[in-house]
């Protein structure tokens, strides 16, 4: 169907959960001086602008990114959310909210790969123009910005015909926008089917918690750390949630006669391969967070690990 569009939720609870998961991946990527290849196989359109009528509608990112870079003037930060907060404050000054391909070529040098897949045609050509533009900042080790390949296609059908990749070190981002209850299997599969054929692979998948999808979201996880394991029963997994409203309190910001089944009340972010002290980063991250902007009494955070 693919009626989600990112541009209502960027820079939201969702947004920053899963945005400072990557960069700390990424940063730990650049410790080593070896390419490496990143996949995103739920691109979006890269950047966000946050003057757009759809972010003003929702007020998301008024209640995510924009408080929480007014902590940036303390100093109390923890070191793994600082290039979080320099590059999101170095776009706000543009009014813009990068996003997860923006992220990625921050971080990645020209001599890494980066292929990113987005389904929907209403969202490719502003990707293609925002994938092909120099980012405000580059934090790769060589300071070289990385040339991103944009796929018009199916994210779990491509990343399945590329993997293995060709440099075999690497790391995937698998964010779905979850519009059908059927798809929590099909997504659960192809991250299974992406860890079976590039075993080393880093796998981050981002999912929802939403009240009425619980059965689905349990299952998917249950079946994914089922299977990781029984290939391997040393693959680290670090599961992360973000919890920013009671499970049977929120109803999205944008119905304003709280209509419907609740929605959103969190995200969590299943990694597979976690790389060292991710955990470690993530628990020191949510904590500062969680004080700082969502101080209600629903907020609540885990890393838990398998
Ligand atoms: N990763 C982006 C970020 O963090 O900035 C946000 C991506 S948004 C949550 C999910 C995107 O996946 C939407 O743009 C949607 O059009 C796209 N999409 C949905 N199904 C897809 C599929 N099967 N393959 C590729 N893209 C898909």
């Amino acid at each position: 169907m693919l009626s989600y569009r990112h541009a209502f939720h960027a820079g939201n609870h969702a947004d920053i959960l899963k945005h400072t998961v990557l960069i700390n991946i990424l940063e730990s990527l650049n410790l080593k001086d070896k390419p490496y290849t990143v996949f995103d196989t739920h691109a979006g359109s890269g950047i966000y602008s946050l003057q757009d009528e759809r972010s003003k509608k929702t007020g998301e990112a008024e209640l995510g990114i924009i408080p929480l870079l007014r902590e940036m003037n303390n100093i109390d930060f923890p070191e793994s959310l600082s290039n979080y907060f320099k590059i999101c404050e170095l776009y706000k000054k543009h009014d813009l909210y990068p996003g997860s391909v923006e992220f990625e070529k921050i971080f990645t040098g020209k001599s890494c790969a980066h292929i990113v897949m987005e389904l929907n045609n209403s969202e490719i050509d502003l990707l293609n123009e925002n994938a092909s533009r120099e980012t405000l900042v580059s934090l790769s080790r060589d300071h070289t910005q990385v040339k991103t390949q944009v796929h018009h296609a199916d994210g779990l059908k491509d990343i399945l015909a590329l993997s293995p990749p060709a440099i075999k070190r690497g790391f995937c981002l698998v964010d779905p926008s979850y519009e059908e209850a059927d798809e929590y299997d099909k997504i659960g599969n192809a991250v299974i089917n992406i860890n079976k054929k590039w075993n080393v692979a880093v796998i981050a998948l981002w999912y929802p918690l939403l009240a009425h999808r619980i059965i689905e979201i349990e299952a998917m996880k249950k079946n994914i750390i089922a299977c990781v394991k029984s290939r391997n029963d040393k693959t680290e997994i670090m599961d992360a949630k973000f919890l920013v409203n009671k499970e049977d309190s929120h109803t999205e910001t944008s119905l304003k006669d709280n209509s419907g089944p609740p929605r959103l009340y969190g995200s969590g972010m299943l990694v597979i391969n976690m790389p060292w002290k991710l955990d470690e980063k993530t628990k020191d991250n949510l904590s500062y967070i969680a004080k700082k902007i969502y101080k209600n009494e629903s907020t609540s955070w885990s890393v838990e690990l398998y």
